[in-house]
């Protein structure tokens, strides 16, 4: 198989190509690098079988050179991170829309099958115990910053399943939820590598708010064979899959865990809302996914949990700290 990952020099498209080159497929990777990093794939730019272009998704004439040269496209180029989308809401909005627009569209002339990676955002602020695809979406006001991130991919969806629906272009959308593992970065607000960092670099470790919100953190490794596997099966098209691990653990838990995993003596700090993201912003207090969909159709089961998780990540990042100097924690 040839496959175009969009995005693919990101912390997830990285190791998804690393994933399809080992089982022999060939992977082209357009990444424009703003969020990903050429070192990211630096280990398999020697193979014969990847390619690299940087280049912006929202470019047509250069997807569609890639969609010519490829049979699949997993679609992941986004802006990600609740830092980024805070701070610059245009450039995500831009992106994460226009991107998806001009993808459909070349796919759909080739028919060529897409992978939409979503988000678990989309369900907002609904207080259920667990998320499922066909619940309701609880979506906050337009003049709370955060949830342009949730309505951009959300949009995404509805393209790529009206584009199914109306012009048989086989699309599948992933609903990706709290995704970690070596080469995330906490720039863009991801609590583990952030966590990580402050633990390693003697740094106050940040917790928001009150700690007691809770998430389930999966391992990149199941989120990348899970989205393997929907591309594979055929009759995925026209289907919304959530991703993710549905063990959950508090902000204020997870901290203390970090800490002691990485044999730290940072503090442990709480810091409001509003001083980390500005004001007004809102957070979830729980996000976990219903994996019943997933494991029914694919026999989806995450194989890696929380302490193994923050095993990888310690030692990549204690790993980077010997071959460079620590950047410093900036929140
Ligand atoms: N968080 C935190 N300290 C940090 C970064 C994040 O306490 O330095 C919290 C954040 O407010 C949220 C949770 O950790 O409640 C997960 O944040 P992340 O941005 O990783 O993911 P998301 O909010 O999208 O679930």
């Amino acid at each position: 198989m040839n496959a175009l990952i969009t995005g693919g020099a990101g912390f997830i498209g990285s190791h998804l190509a690393e994933a399809l080159l080992a089982r022999g497929d060939s992977v082209r990777v357009l990444d424009d690098l703003s969020t990903g990093a050429r070192s990211n794939v630096a280990a398999l730019e020697g193979n014969a079988r990847f390619r690299c272009v940087v280049g912006d998704v929202t470019d047509r004439a250069t997807v569609a050179g890639l969609m010519e040269e490829c049979d699949v496209v997993f679609h992941l180029a986004a802006a990600v991170g609740v830092r980024l989308v805070v701070d610059s809401p245009v450039r995500t909005i831009e992106t994460n829309l226009r991107g998806t627009e001009v993808v459909l569209e070349l796919a759909a002339e080739k028919n060529k099958k897409v992978l939409l990676t979503s988000t678990s955002e989309v369900y907002g602020k609904s207080a259920k115990a667990s998320f499922a695809e066909t619940d309701d979406l609880l979506i906050g006001p337009s003049n709370m910053g955060r949830w342009s991130y949730a309505c951009s991919k959300l949009m995404d969806e509805f393209l790529a399943l009206a584009y199914w629906r109306e012009r048989r272009l086989p699309a599948v959308v992933a609903r990706l939820f709290n995704t970690v593992g070596p080469r995330q970065t906490g720039r863009y607000g991801m609590v583990i590598p952030s966590f990580v960092s402050q633990a390693l670099d003697h740094q106050p470790i940040t917790v928001h708010g009150t700690g007691k919100q809770r998430r389930a953190f999966a391992y990149v490794a199941d989120v990348v064979g899970a989205l393997v596997a929907l591309m594979d099966r055929e009759d995925t098209a026209g289907e919304v899959f959530n991703v993710g691990n549905d063990q959950d653990i508090s902000i204020e838990e997870l901290a203390r865990l970090v800490k002691k995993m990485a044999g730290s003596a940072s503090e442990i700090v709480r810091v409001p809302y509003e001083q980390a993201y500005g004001a007004g912003f809102e957070d979830m207090q729980r996000r976990m996914p219903d994996l019943s969909k997933i494991k029914r159709w694919v026999g989806y089961e995450p194989r890696f949990q929380l302490p193994a998780m923050l095993e990888q990540v310690i030692e990549f990042e204690r790993s980077r700290r010997e071959t460079r100097p620590a950047s410093p924690v900036t929140r």
